[in-house]
């Protein structure tokens, strides 16, 4: 990639203009000044990878280099001695740096940025051989990201901390406390859990980077876990000290005592305390514009495992995209803010019925006012991402864009204000958000906007963002540094005129300043009198000779001197305009943070009227009961291929008198549409739970407070660990715990092994859920002996997913009703799928012989036999039985049997069978 750029003349134009032998290396066996300089900030960062400015390249050197030439791609090259061997070294460019950093911020490194700290030209004064200071600016760690280039707009970056109680015994639920802030948008929460909790609410959270102590990091408990999170940095004891915290807390925030912020737990305040550390750290002495952290009790969001949420494919697919996934589907907000705030409600749905109800409120004000609806999304899709840009401002990171950021998203909040004035009865949630919007000062906006420019630079370093007319000075400094501009283009003219060379240039560039330019065949002209006596050669190129003269160096020091006074005088208002914004940090923060839920209520409610979605009531009962439920996702699919989605109702309410939920056995051939039966129930309950319209004609849910969804392994093939043990831990992690105000979704469960294991497994997981969780369920099976237990439990419902049969083929309803399954239609899917004629007319003669052996089997007697939780009996088949039954069957080829070979086949298959049982 740059394996070509010159290094001898970039350090030589790097280190001062010095044209003389490379600084940075010695001769064998010596330590250059610029070496030592080197290693000792590198040793002062050993976890990071050193950024080490030159000019206009960051250079890494010895074992830095040879990593990050691999994970970079890039060429590493040899340069210098150092003890004698060669020192590895690559580079990249500072303008392109991002992009770097971003790769390696990925593969999961951290990098220390060491900039020059002083002018080139002050290093020169103290002798040929001192060495530009340099020092560390800023640790960049995939946690504590703030530039737009290396963060996803739409989505949260979080830092977050685990620390874990000193327990007694090790029988103890280890309680943990966990905080979590991300320092692009303030947001800051702390809580504590125990270990199953940690690993859903880090599932919810997805952070970008988690610190822990050593002592946790090399816990043989926590370590396997750990290791399964992608950025993980162990950090020294000191930073995990519950002493200090408080203190280190209180002195974050400039305040006496945490105690405003409310209460917390030591581990809490240990916590939180670790992360505001690392952001120190970090950041090195810079304090982003932090919220105090407040507390998130546990409970206050329904509970979703990573295995559920990965199933439910709520953020992303199976696959790990985004599009397909419920997220996607929902997402109608028009601002990056939006849409972060939505994926965190989505992420945690709430579990108190009158917080959820707000939310509500604020959906259906937009959805009822469609004028309402349509101004304030105009309005928001002008507002940039406030809370980023004001972020990277008080980080001194910002550029002249940040600051335009801040003049529209405050012009944006001062209009919606206005807009939202104009409505009557404001719900709670929107009449907060109007008193926000209003709060920042209306002068920050004029100021800004009579101040900066229409074309911005990105950088504030590149200068002309100022608008002119703001500052008188400056303005004149700006016509002084354009009229020399002027003279230079004139002086061309004149000296081409003069030496009667037409194609005479004067050019600039950095490491020569301002020079004259002319082919080597006019060179020799210039070279000799009478020009040499005003030209004074500087330098021979391949085809070009170089001049400058006495005119022109006068010229080009006024020039610069008046550039440099007017970039000098665009920086200080610059730094007076970002103190403005930051000085107002608190009430721009709070506009932010309305803008993203105005965002979100005014998405919600253009969703709920594109889609036809119905607010749902959400109380405190253990109801559940969606009438005319779709699948939010697979009908906006559907859709696009014109089919219509079948909707359907579920009611998992207790049955009077039971006061426990319901458990649907919901069985029906492959494809009929039992997994989406199943799936668009619990997404129903997200989605209410998180304060949106749901897709239904009607639906009333009593607060889910944990959800489950479980998929047998044969169906799980896309996550690429379809073993049954997989499965069967999820399992056992649902009947462990599930209460009676979970919903549980098991989708095929015990199709990962043989058939009687399977069925076994299922049977008695069935009856745990009914008896001991005495939970809400959705069970889907092709056990159509499952249905048999409706018999013995009695909130056991049978739903069915009907198909028609019609001239022996398969006819879809996708219609859920009451009752069981008559038959799997597995040939009928089958023919469908395109396997040959011969095949199908085959399987139906087996499958007509192994029905008739069905009615003798002890399958269907098992309902009568077996006595809930009896001591399980030994199965009539044994594994090995199966296996050898299935090693006969592999070893048959149907295609090139004749009829009698395979009659003969079948008999010695059931010869097997019989003379076993
Ligand atoms: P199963 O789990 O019973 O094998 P799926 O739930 O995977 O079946 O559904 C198979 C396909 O049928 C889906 O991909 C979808 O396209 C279609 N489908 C499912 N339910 C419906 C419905 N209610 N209305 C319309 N199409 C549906
Ligand atoms: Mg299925």
């Amino acid at each position: 990639m740059d394996s070509d750029r010159p290094h001898d003349a970039l350090s030589v134009a790097l280190e001062g203009n010095v044209v003389a032998t490379p600084i940075a290396y010695g001769e064998a066996g010596s330590v250059t000044p610029m070496m030592r300089q080197y290693q000792e900030i590198k040793a002062a960062n050993p976890d990071s990878l050193l950024f080490y400015r030159m000019g206009d390249f960051y250079e890494l050197f010895f074992q830095d280099a040879e990593i990050a030439s691999r994970a970079l791609g890039i060429v590493l090259t040899k340069r210098g001695k150092h003890n004698g061997a060669d020192i590895p070294m690559c580079g990249v460019p500072v303008v392109r740096s991002d992009e770097y950093l971003h790769k390696l911020i990925a593969a999961g490194f951290r990098v220390a940025v060491c900039e020059q700290t002083e002018d080139p030209a002050e290093a020169k004064k103290r002798g040929a051989k001192s060495v530009v200071a340099r020092g560390v600016t800023r640790l960049i760690t995939a946690g504590t990201l703030t530039e737009d280039t290396l963060l996803d707009a739409r989505r949260n970056n979080y830092l977050a901390a685990i620390v874990r109680a000193r327990t007694s015994s090790p029988d103890d639920a280890a309680l943990f406390a966990l905080a979590y802030l991300d320092i692009s948008t303030a947001e800051f929460r702390v809580m504590e859990c125990d270990r199953l909790a940690l690993a859903a609410e880090i599932a919810r959270i997805e952070p970008g980077e988690i610190i822990v102590s050593d002592a946790l990091y090399g816990d043989p408990e926590l370590a396997p876990y750990l290791r399964t999170l992608p950025v993980v940095t162990p950090l020294t004891r000191d930073v995990f000290d519950g002493a200090t915290a408080e203190r280190r807390l209180a002195s974050y925030f400039a305040v006496a005592t945490t105690e405003s912020f409310g209460t917390f737990s030591r581990l809490e305040l240990t916590a939180a305390a670790a992360c505001i550390t690392y952001v120190e750290r970090t950041q090195l002495g810079h304090r982003p514009p932090l919220s105090p952290p407040t507390r998130e009790p546990v409970g206050s969001s329904l509970m979703i495992d990573a295995a559920t949420r990965a199933n439910l494919e709520l953020m992303r697919t199976l696959s790990g995209e985004r599009r397909g996934s419920l997220g996607d589907a929902i997402d109608r907000t028009v601002t990056v803010a939006g849409a972060r705030l939505l994926g965190t409600r989505l992420a945690a749905p709430l579990t108190d019925p009158e917080a959820i109800a707000r939310r509500l409120d604020a959906v259906a004000l937009f959805c009822a006012d469609s004028a309402a609806r349509a101004d304030v999304r105009v309005q928001l899709a002008a507002a940039p991402d406030l809370a980023r840009s004001l972020a990277r401002l008080v980080l001194g990171r910002g550029g002249p864009r940040d600051l335009s950021a801040i003049r529209d998203g405050l012009a944006a909040a001062t209009q919606l204000a206005r807009r939202l004035a104009t409505l009557e009865a404001l719900p709670e949630e929107i009449s907060d958000a109007a008193t926000a919007l209003a709060a920042p000062d209306g002068a920050i906006i004029a100021t800004l906007g009579a101040a900066l420019a229409d074309d911005l630079p990105y950088m504030k370093r590149d200068g002309a963002f100022v608008r002119a007319g703001y500052d008188g000075t400056l303005d004149e400094t700006r016509g002084l540094r354009d009229e020399s501009r002027r003279v230079v283009a004139a002086l061309q003219a004149r000296y081409a005129d003069e030496t009667g060379v037409r194609a005479l240039k004067v050019r600039h560039n950095n490491v020569l300043g301002y020079f004259i330019e002319v082919t080597q065949q006019h060179g020799e002209k210039l070279l000799s009198s009478p020009h040499s006596a005003t030209f004074i050669h500087r330098q021979t190129l391949a085809g070009q000779v170089r001049f400058t003269t006495t005119e022109l160096a006068a010229l080009e020091a006024k020039i610069a001197s008046a550039a440099d006074r007017a970039l000098a005088m665009e920086l200080e208002i610059f730094d007076k305009l970002a103190a403005l914004v930051t000085g107002a940090a608190e009430p721009i923060k709070r506009a932010a943070l309305a803008l993203s839920m105005l965002d979100v209520a005014a998405a919600l409610g253009h969703l709920a009227v594109e889609r036809d979605y119905v607010r749902p009531e959400v109380d405190g009962s253990l109801d559940f009961v969606i009438e005319g439920g779709r699948h939010p996702v697979v009908e906006q699919a559907l859709q696009k291929d014109g089919g219509p989605f079948v909707a359907n109702d579920c009611d998992l309410s207790p049955p009077a008198g039971t006061g426990a939920g319901r458990i649907y056995v919901v069985t029906g051939p492959n494809m009929a549409g039992k997994s989406t039966f199943l799936r668009q129930n619990a997404l129903i309950a997200v989605l209410a739970q998180m304060g949106s319209f749901v897709p239904a004609k009607r639906a009333r849910i009593g607060v889910v407070d944990r959800l489950f969804s479980r998929v047998g392994a044969a169906d799980d093939l896309a996550r690429g660990r379809s073993t049954f043990m997989v499965e069967m831990v999820e399992t056992a992690a649902i009947l462990n715990q599930a209460g009676e105000r979970a919903l549980v979704i098991l989708d095929e469960i015990g199709r990962g092994t043989a058939t009687f294991d399977g069925l076994s497994i299922a049977w008695a997981a069935i009856e745990h859920l009914h008896e001991t969780n005495k939970c809400r369920a959705l069970f889907a099976t092709h056990f159509h002996e499952l249905t048999a237990l409706s018999q013995k439990l009695a909130r056991l419902h049978n739903a069915t997913v009907r198909v028609k049969e019609w001239h022996g083929d398969v006819v879809f309803l996708h219609e859920v009703v009451a009752g069981a399954a008559d038959r799997s239609y597995g040939i009928q899917v089958a023919k469908l799928a395109g396997l040959p004629g011969a095949v199908i007319e085959r399987a139906k003669l087996v499958l007509a012989q192994l029905e008739s052996h069905d009615r003798m089997s002890p399958a269907r007697t098992l309902i009568d036999d077996l006595p809930l939780f009896a001591a399980t009996r030994a199965l009539p088949v044994p594994k090995s039985e199966t296996d050898e039954l299935a090693a006969a069957l592999a070893a048959l080829n149907p295609d090139e049997m004749s009829p009698k070979e395979a009659l003969e086949a079948l008999y010695a298959l059931k010869g097997k069978l019989v003379r076993k049982t």
